[in-house]
């Protein structure tokens, strides 16, 4: 634990190290400017001056923006990188004097060194190590994120670049993991839950990995290079229409808060329809899908948390493991946007902590939907527990008995099995004297007797009625007798506690051995037939069915010979 705490350590001091201070200045582009001009107007101090290691929002000018960048001393003649961090969106250019002007983008495949997760710009050992460095941002239709500058040597800025991608690739990796995992689920236990909550974090997962330039540099997925703004604002619309179809499920918003269900599917419709407009082609649509898509960002943000906290507040679990997943994330953006307006200057690993935002709230639901299948399990092995019981009895019920009979009954019948069909005697007149709840009471007795006097093994189960079986494994005719009687026996001594009365009942019961053809039906048809033999030779008795009797010799012996009175 300790070393894995280390590690992480050394990971986010890397990302975050602060490379050498710098001096900086910028402004904006003029008419007529050229480098020389702006260093010289650098050098009389006519331009903003800033501090490179604190975020700098440069202003989102039609012609862009200059930056000088002058690196104090000491002045050590080496290899150098000079990284922009955040990585901007737009394209950035280094003016060197002796050298062709290098041009970086993060979506541009041609530079043959490429930061990952910043702009990275190679300086020669051939350049004055003390001459200041002239960058032009030029202009982006996006709002300009805040960066920051750091000079450092090749060696320092290799050891962080690494640093960063194996941060970033383990943030990715836990992310695309846990959304794999999901969609298996979607699958395996057909519920889409799973299903949104895996499309809202390849969404996320997507978004970082435009914002970071991960898709680019190391990915090298060059098609989404035109068409990183497009994807992006489609992802980020997306990723809150599936966290909100997700949402509503997962936090069971139509029981524990049902009025900000509709509005949270408006939020899921609505994102849907700015992405459609969007990407519509057509200029009045693009413009009021760009015009909707901040506010509904905000309020659908606010609706969430709301919506989240409610449910959680009225008792849905899984609410508040959307809480501790999803908060992290929403302060994040929230900061990240205040940074937009100049807030929070220091914090420019901001950008980066929400690729392990991503990864924390992709555990932290995962575990949720964990939880929800484990739940959705409990419930259908509770379900089928009720379903095959019999409620007033608690013993199998017919169909459920028949199931297990047949599986028992399915492998050659190795050892004897046999049958007993048992139906209480007089049972109508229990009813008719005593009342319908007075024989409920018999029946639970007699089942609960029945039960006891029988082995774990025989599957016993209410048939009907007051009808009940019950198959003994391992018994042939001798020992299935000796049980039934055993039975009759039990419940003729049964006294049954009804009114302040005790009641007594009999049993009759037919016995029927398993023949090699047999099926559970033939069994079943047998052994009633016997039970009614012992119907006939007076009640209260077990009957067997013997099966080598023909049907004409079985109707003379039923009148007493094969029966056994039991008292
Ligand atoms: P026999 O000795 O010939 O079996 O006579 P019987 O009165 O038991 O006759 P029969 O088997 O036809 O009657 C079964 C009675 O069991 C009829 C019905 O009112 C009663 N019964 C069936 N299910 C229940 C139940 O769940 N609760 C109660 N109290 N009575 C039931
Ligand atoms: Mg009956
Ligand atoms: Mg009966």
């Amino acid at each position: 634990m300790a070393r894995l705490l280390c590690a992480l350590a050394m990971l986010c001091s890397g990302v975050l190290q602060a490379a050498t201070p710098l001096a900086g200045a910028w402004r904006d582009v003029r008419d007529g400017d050229t480098p020389a001009k702006v260093m010289e107007d650098f050098r009389q101090g006519q331009m903003n001056r800033f501090a490179p290691d604190l975020l700098l929002r440069l202003p989102q000018g039609a012609r862009g923006s200059w930056v000088v960048l002058d690196p104090p001393p000491p002045w050590v003649q080496e290899e150098r990188v000079l990284s922009i961090y955040p990585p901007p969106l737009g394209t950035v250019t280094l003016y060197d004097h002796n050298r062709p002007t290098v041009s970086l983008a993060m979506d541009d495949f041609q530079a043959t060194i490429h930061g990952h997760g910043r702009l990275a710009f190679l300086l020669g050992r051939e350049l004055p190590a003390s001459a200041p460095l002239l960058l032009k941002f030029e202009p982006s239709a996006r709002i300009a994120a805040p960066v920051s500058f750091r000079l450092q040597s090749w060696a320092s800025y290799l050891q962080q670049d690494a640093r960063w991608l194996v941060f970033a690739t383990a943030s990715l990796a836990v992310m695309l993991a846990m959304a794999l995992m999901a969609l298996c689920f979607a699958l395996m236990l057909r519920d889409v839950t799973f299903g949104w909550y895996a499309g809202y974090i390849l969404c996320y997962a997507l978004i970082q990995g435009i914002q970071t330039g991960f898709v680019y540099h190391p990915l090298g997925m060059n098609w989404l290079g035109g068409l990183s703004i497009t994807v992006g604002s489609a992802a980020v619309a997306l990723s809150v229409a599936f966290a909100s179809l997700f949402m509503i499920r997962f936090c069971e918003l139509q029981r524990f808060a049902p009025l900000l269900r509709i509005p949270v599917l408006a939020l899921a419709i609505g994102m849907v329809a700015v992405v459609l407009m969007r990407c519509s082609q057509i200029d009045a649509l693009e413009n009021i899908g760009q015009l909707l898509v901040n506010p509904l960002l905000t309020l659908g943000a606010a609706l969430l948390l709301l919506a989240s906290i409610v449910a959680a507040l009225r008792g849905s679990r899984h609410a508040w493991f959307f809480l501790a997943g999803w908060t992290p994330l929403l302060a994040l953006t929230a900061m990240t946007s205040a940074q937009v307006n100049g807030a929070l200057p220091g914090l420019d690993w901001l950008n980066d902590a929400g690729l392990a935002a991503g990864a924390f709230e992709a555990v932290v639901l995962s575990l949720g939907l964990a939880d929800r299948a484990l739940m959705i399990r409990r419930d259908r092995d509770q379900v089928r527990v009720l379903a095959d019981k019999d409620s007033l009895t608690q013993s199998l019920n017919r169909r459920a008995w028949n199931e297990v009979a047949i599986q028992a009954m399915s492998n050659p019948a190795a050892r004897p099995q046999a049958l007993l069909f048992l139906d209480l005697d007089h049972f109508k007149i229990l009813n008719d004297r005593r009342g319908h709840a007075a024989g409920d009471e018999a029946l639970i007795a007699v089942a609960h007797a029945l039960r006891e006097e029988l082995r774990p093994t025989d599957l016993f189960g209410r048939y009907g009625g007051e009808e009940f079986v019950a198959l003994l494994d391992g018994a042939g005719d001798e020992e299935a007798m000796q049980v039934a009687t055993r039975l009759c026996r039990r419940i003729h001594r049964l006294e049954i506690p009804v009114d302040g009365e005790q009641l007594q009942l009999t049993v009759s019961i037919g016995v029927a051995v398993r023949r090699p053809h047999d099926s559970i039906d033939s069994l079943v048809a047998r052994a009633d037939q016997a039970m009614y033999d012992a119907k006939l030779g007076g009640r209260n008795r077990a009957s067997l069915q013997r099966h080598e009797e023909s049907a004409a010799q079985r109707r003379v012996s039923r009148t007493g010979r094969m029966s056994q009175r039991t008292s």
